[in-house]
């Protein structure tokens, strides 16, 4: 028991290195302590691992940089929506010429 709690405030101590280990901002002799207790606890590992998952997966999402096939179909969707939009309201008008198409979304800019 005594040992488990003591696992337990080991790996608690681990885990709030995690950001600046992945940051590489740890002192070498903090890096070596945690990667020496990485390398004999395999849930810490885990819990590592996931991290690297997750903050891999977040830096390739961005509000701001959708996939430009992403773009294009938005913007043929709202083209079509202003289209049905003038057919119905009776407008003869070009799109562009009453809604910029940059207003809509931020990846027409990109
Ligand atoms: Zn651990």
């Amino acid at each position: 028991m005594a040992l488990f709690g003591r696992t337990v405030v080991v790996c608690r101590k681990a885990v709030d290195l995690f950001t600046d280990y992945l940051e590489d901002a740890l002192p070498s002799r903090d890096r070596a302590r945690l990667e020496g207790h990485l390398a004999g606890c395999p849930r810490c590992a885990e819990h590592l691992r996931q991290m690297r998952t997750t903050i891999g997966a977040l830096g390739q999402v961005g509000p701001d940089t959708p996939a430009p096939e992403t773009c294009d179909e938005l913007i043929a969707l709202y083209q079509r929506w202003v289209a049905d939009l003038a057919l119905w309201l009776g407008d003869s008008k070009p799109v562009s010429d009453r809604v910029s198409d940059g207003r809509l979304i931020g990846c027409v800019a990109a």
